[in-house]
């Protein structure tokens, strides 16, 4: 057993290494910029309008992204306590409070990461999307007062079953109406080419985000979902630009090129799981160790096909986007989200699903409301719930994680 343990491990993909540059480009320039006063700077929510603010200039920051540094590096737990003190409460979202409490705590995870980076860039504009959650709002709103910079967004819509006309004239308005500030910030005209091209460049993107991602249909399969969380950094951070576009091209012909090799990422793959809710970030290598130990891969999650934009349409920009931003997951009711973990589980060829309970994150945990055993019950799949969080570890429990994983893998060798 021994033996055949050591011959386990983690394939790696060579593509990280650009990954890693695309990511400290994308840091370095938002550095130099919040330094030099130009560009500007917009912070961004990660499923807001993105592509409006590259359109008119702005380099953009996406505090999320800093909040799953905060969890990956297992730093955020350090910082809660600082925003809990400032009125937030700890059962609210813990990108928020680890953020906001490391913030005023003078600290950050970039710099640890990038020599010469001290902080976080500061923000000329602050740009929300209520698309994923009120959290975001709430978690711009406290910089807008504390930096005395604009905090502008769209309120969306929550719960949609069909998305109609009726949703997108009305978001596609509102993102509109962001113009005449975000002109006033900038300095800059807009200009409705400029929208279009970067438009065109997330569409791309997201095209190859989203073909990446379904080389794991592929069996075995040449990714992982904890690749993939890794992974999809460009195409949070960097989607709009050319660079996000060439990164997915180059890892995309690896993992083909693995798929003609057949090498999958999990040797002697056994079953294979999809995971739907937040990653638990300062789990993410134990929980991968596991699942290599048990010849599982998990295979694919509502997490990462986030950000697959499939309604963006460079000839009718602003009406694209909101429809993108409005078919999302996390927008939509209960059975089109159920409707949608069906074509997952098809697509994926999936053994069984794992249901992560964020507890601090009611927006992006599914099975509260019985949607897991709806789920097992319709399409004949088994699930697990296991209870934790995105950033807060005093939430989660290994032993018991641990446990629970391994009995439902073995339930699944007993099928
Ligand atoms: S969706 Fe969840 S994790 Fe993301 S910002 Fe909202 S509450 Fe936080």
């Amino acid at each position: 057993m021994a033996d055949e343990k050591k011959k386990l491990g983690f394939k790696k993909i060579a593509a990280t290494r650009m990954m890693k540059q695309v990511m400290a480009n994308h840091f370095y320039d938002l550095d130099a910029a919040a330094k030099s006063g130009a560009p500007k700077v917009a912070w961004c929510t990660s499923v807001g309008p993105a592509e409006l603010l590259r359109a008119m200039g702005f380099l953009v920051y996406f505090p999320e992204n800093h909040g799953a540094m905060l969890g990956a590096t297992r730093t955020a737990m350090g910082y809660i306590s600082q925003a809990n003190a400032a009125g937030y409460s700890p059962d609210i979202c813990s990108y928020l409070t680890s953020d906001v409490g490391a913030f005023l705590k003078g600290e950050t995870p970039i710099s640890k990461a990038y020599d010469g980076i001290t902080e976080v860039p500061k923000p000329d504009v602050l740009v929300y999307n209520t698309n994923q959650c009120r959290d975001v709002k709430d978690w711009f709103m406290w910089y807008g007062r504390r930096l005395g910079v604009p905090c502008i967004g769209v309120e969306s819509f929550c719960n949609v079953d069909e998305v109609t006309e009726t949703h997108v004239k009305t978001i596609s308005a509102q993102i509109k109406n962001l113009v005449p500030t975000l002109e006033a910030v900038s300095g800059e005209k807009f200009d409705i080419d400029k929208l279009k091209e970067a438009v065109r460049l997330s569409r791309r993107c997201s095209e190859l985000w989203e073909e990446t991602l379904k080389t794991s249909a592929a069996t075995p399969s040449p990714f992982t979902f904890f690749d993939a969380v890794i992974h999809m950094g460009p195409a949070v951070v960097a989607r709009g630009t050319q660079e996000a576009v060439d990164y997915y091209e180059h890892l995309l012909s690896e993992l083909k090129q693995r798929i003609t090799d057949g090498v999958g990422a999990v040797e002697g793959e056994r079953f294979r799981l999809y995971w739907e809710g937040m990653p638990v970030w300062g789990k993410l290598r134990d929980l991968s160790t596991l699942f290599l130990d048990q010849q599982t891969c998990v295979v694919a999650s509502t997490y990462c096909n986030s950000w697959i934009f499939a309604a963006f349409d460079p000839d009718n920009p602003f009406d694209s986007m909101a429809r993108a931003y409005t078919e999302l997951f996390i927008v939509r009711s209960d059975r089109a989200k159920e409707d949608y973990i069906g074509r997952m589980i098809e697509c994926y060829d999936v053994d069984g699903i794992i249901f992560h309970d964020a507890k601090t994150c009611p927006n992006n945990s599914n099975c509260r409301y019985g949607m897991h055993r709806r789920v097992t019950e319709d399409k004949g799949v088994p699930h697990v719930v296991i209870n934790g969080d995105l950033n807060d570890l005093r939430l989660y429990s290994e032993e018991q994680t641990v446990t629970q994983l391994e009995a439902f893998i073995e339930q699944l060798g007993g099928r």
